[in-house]
């Protein structure tokens, strides 16, 4: 296939740090589309748990099978970013009904900005559905296993990074 016919998406978010729900959808989107990047905020949150480039490498490590899917990292606006990629898609996870009235605003903005972009909701897996980087975090600070809500590649990761912050 020439590049230029490529179904390229973007699937972006925190991932402060990686859970098993995002796992699933980047393996699910990576079967839908022929490239995905997933793209690392360099968001506002003052006190990100891990660096971007810590989250990046998390993620490469536990995407390392899937020869589709490429870890990236951006700022600013996400419809430009999607221009310069070339990418068509951009892909959101939805686990509740409070996900969606942000998300739909969203989606329209950056319609609005690039229209050669569209959004595409992945529905969480049931087994995901509570589960997201605040949780995994809550419970790793409270002395709890994550072993179960993140990837087994870095539960070493967070133990780390939790016992030096006691
Ligand atoms: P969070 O801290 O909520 O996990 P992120 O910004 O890292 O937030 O999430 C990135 C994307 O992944 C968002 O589109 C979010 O809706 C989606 N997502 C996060 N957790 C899940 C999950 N358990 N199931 C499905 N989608 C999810």
């Amino acid at each position: 296939m020439s590049k230029r016919n490529m179904r390229i998406a973007i699937y972006p978010g925190s991932f402060d740090p990686v859970t098993l729900g995002h796992l699933d959808i980047i393996r699910r989107a990576s079967g839908l589309f022929d490239r995905l990047i997933v793209a690392v905020m360099h968001n506002q949150n003052k006190k990100p748990m891990f660096s971007v480039e810590e989250r990046m490498e998390m993620l490469r490590r536990t995407t390392a099978g899937l020869p589709n899917v490429e870890i990236e990292s951006f700022g600013g606006l996400l419809a430009d970013y999607a221009r310069r990629k070339n990418a068509c898609v951009l892909v959101k996870g939805l686990r509740a009904v409070s996900d969606f009235e942000y998300e739909f605003q969203m989606a329209l903005a950056n319609r609005k900005l690039n229209a050669d972009l569209d959004t595409v909701f992945l529905m969480t897996s049931s087994e995901y559905m509570y589960l997201s980087s605040s949780v995994v975090k809550d419970i790793a600070v409270h002395g709890g296993s994550v072993a179960g809500f993140v990837p087994d590649e870095i539960v070493q990761d967070i133990v780390c990074r939790t016992r030096k912050e006691d």
